[in-house]
């Protein structure tokens, strides 16, 4: 590994490097270069980098919350559904409190 003090900024030969970019692997002085997601990169990769990601947010972002929330409202009608279908199988004198009255255990 080459030692970073002996490096030149890409944009600024004057200047020593501060840090090298991971994504074009160039020396850029401290003015050239932005902290992005704990990654260190050149401001000309950070602009291909946020390109490339409000592209992919454009139209797939909003398409998967209204997914999300389409499959979330589906799951709950269906509980309601379900607890309503429980509701309407239990008989009514379960209800009342009636259910011990009737004969049902006499029955031969
Ligand atoms: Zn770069
Ligand atoms: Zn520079």
């Amino acid at each position: 590994m080459t030692a970073l003090v002996h490096q030149r900024c890409h944009h600024h030969p004057a200047r020593e490097a501060a840090a090298r970019c991971p994504e074009c692997a160039r020396h850029f002085c401290r003015e050239c270069v932005v902290e992005h997601e704990d990654r260190v990169l050149c401001a000309a990769c950070l602009r291909k980098r946020s390109v490339v990601t409000t592209a992919k947010r454009h139209w797939l972002r909003p398409l998967l919350r209204a997914g999300a929330a389409a499959g979330g409202f589906l799951l709950l009608w269906l509980l309601f559904h379900l607890g309503g279908q429980l509701l309407l199988a239990i008989p009514s004198t379960f209800h009342e409190g009636t259910l011990w009255q009737q004969p049902w255990l006499d029955e031969p």
